[in-house]
C-alpha cells in the first residue's frame, strides 16, 4: 500500500492546477493542434484566436494592454529577457544595474552573468523585516543606471515591496524598472497602468496554472526597448521567437482570469487559513514570523522555532510537505541567501521553515499542520 501523500503547503514551489484549467487546456493539445503561426488555414486561426484570448485575459489581471504581453516559458525567463535586454539593447547609456540581495536567483544569476560581461552591478540589503529602503535605494542610482530590478512578492518569506515608490525614483532619474512579480498574481491587486514599472515578470504555475509558461509585461508607453535573447523566426515582435506552446498559453489565460475573478475570495481565504495556522501554534515557545509581520501576503508563513533544525522538523513530520528555503536552491546544505540578507544567523536559518498556502488549501489541513508541527517541535526539542 502506498502511503498517503503529503498535505500540501509548498504553494510557494508551485500550485495546483485548477481543475477549470486543466479542463480549458485539454482541447488545445488535443483536437485543435494548429500552431497559432499559421495564417493560411482554419487551424492556425483558431489557434490564434485562443491565443489572443488569453493574452488579453493575462493582461485583463493587471490592467495591461495586451499588446504589451510577451510569452516566454516562465518567470525566469521573462527575469532573463528583461534584464539582459535592457543592458544589451541599451549598454551605449550605461553600465550599472540595481537590484537587492533577497531576489530570486532568476535575477541574481542573471546581473551576475552580466558582471562578467562588463557590467556594473550592486545589490542592496534589506532590512531586518525584509524591505528595500527607499533612501538607500535613491542613492544607489547612479547617473549611469541603466535598470532597477526589484521584486513585488518575495517568493521566500512573502514580504511585498513598495515598488510605487521604488519606481517613482528610477522615473525621477530615467531608469527602466523591472519588477519580478511571480509570487503576486492573484494574491495582490496589480494595477499597471498607475505603476511606474516599465517591465514585470509572470508566471502561471504560482497562481495554480501549468509549468513552463509565462510572460514579460513591456510597457509600450513610454515604449521600452529590449535586445531578444531568444533568436528565430520573429514570434512575439521579435523579442522571442519560438512556436507558440497553446495549449500553455489557454492555460496561463484561464487561470489569470480565475484569478482576477476571484481575487478577494481567494485572499480572504488565505488570511483566514494564515491567522488559524498562527492561533493554532499559539503557546509554542521561541517561535517567530520571518519578514515584516504586516507588509506580507498572507499565503507565506516562514517560521522559525529556535533550536529546530528545519530539515529535522520536516523529517518528524512527514505528513506535511513543506520547503526550507526556496526550492530552487534547496538540496543545497547552504542556508537561505533570503535570511541571510535579513540578518539571520547561520542557526536562525536552518530552523526556518516555509509553510505556503493557496486557493485549495483546507482548514481542515491547517489544523492537522498545526498539531503535527506542535508534536514535532515538542518531541525533537525533549530529545535534545
Ligand atoms: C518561481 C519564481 C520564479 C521562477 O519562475 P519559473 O516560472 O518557475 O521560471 C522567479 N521569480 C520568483 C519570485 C518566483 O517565485
Amino acid at each position: 500500500m502506498t502511503p498517503p501523500r503529503p498535505i500540501y503547503l509548498d504553494c510557494g514551489a508551485t500550485t495546483p492546477v485548477d481543475p477549470r484549467v486543466v479542463a480549458a487546456m485539454l482541447p488545445w493539445l488535443g483536437e485543435h493542434f494548429g500552431n497559432p503561426a499559421s495564417r493560411s488555414h482554419a487551424w492556425g486561426w483558431e489557434a490564434e484566436q485562443a491565443v489572443e484570448t488569453a493574452r488579453r485575459q493575462v493582461a485583463a489581471l493587471i490592467g495591461a494592454d495586451a499588446r504589451e504581453i510577451v510569452w516566454t516559458s516562465g518567470a525566469t525567463e521573462s527575469d532573463n529577457l528583461a534584464i539582459a535586454g535592457v543592458a544589451q539593447q541599451h549598454a551605449g547609456r550605461g553600465r550599472h544595474l540595481l537590484s537587492v540581495r533577497t531576489e530570486h536567483q532568476a535575477v541574481l544569476d542573471t546581473l551576475s552573468a552580466l558582471q562578467r560581461q562588463g557590467f556594473d552591478v550592486t545589490l542592496l540589503d534589506v532590512g531586518a523585516d525584509g524591505l528595500v529602503d527607499a533612501q538607500a535605494f535613491a542613492a544607489a542610482l547612479r547617473p549611469d543606471t541603466l535598470l532597477a530590478s526589484v521584486m513585488l512578492v518575495n517568493n521566500e518569506i512573502g514580504v511585498v515591496q513598495d515598488i510605487a515608490t521604488l519606481g517613482a525614483l528610477c522615473r525621477a532619474r530615467g531608469v527602466l524598472f523591472h519588477v519580478d512579480a511571480a509570487q503576486a498574481t492573484g494574491k495582490l491587486a496589480i494595477d499597471w497602468a498607475t505603476l511606474p514599472v516599465d517591465l514585470m515578470s509572470l508566471t502561471a504555475h504560482k497562481t495554480h496554472g501549468p509549468k513552463g509558461i509565462g510572460a514579460l509585461v513591456v510597457r509600450r508607453e513610454p515604449r521600452v526597448r529590449l535586445a531578444a535573447q531568444m533568436h528565430g523566426g520573429g514570434h512575439e515582435h521579435g523579442l522571442r521567437s519560438g512556436t507558440l506552446a497553446t495549449h500553455q498559453i489557454v492555460g496561463m489565460g484561464e487561470a489569470f482570469r480565475i484569478a482576477a475573478q476571484e481575487l478577494a475570495r481567494d485572499t480572504a481565504h488565505a488570511q483566514a487559513l494564515h491567522q488559524r495556522l498562527l492561533r493554532g501554534l499559539q503557546g509554542v515557545s521561541g517561535m517567530h514570523l520571518n519578514g515584516h509581520p504586516t507588509r506580507r501576503v498572507p499565503h507565506n508563513l516562514n517560521l522559525a522555532f529556535d533550536g529546530v533544525a528545519a530539515e529535522a522538523l520536516m523529517l518528524a513530520v512527514p505528513e506535511l510537505a513543506l520547503s526550507s528555503g526556496s526550492a530552487c536552491s534547496s538540496g543545497s546544505a547552504q542556508p537561505s541567501h533570503v535570511l541571510r540578507a535579513l540578518g539571520a544567523s547561520d542557526e536562525r536559518a536552518h530552523a526556518s521553515l516555509r509553510i505556503s498556502l493557496g486557493r485549495f488549501t483546507t482548514a481542515a489541513e491547517i489544523d492537522r499542520a498545526a498539531e503535527l508541527l506542535r508534536q514535532g517541535v515538542t518531541q525533537l526539542r525533549d530529545s535534545q
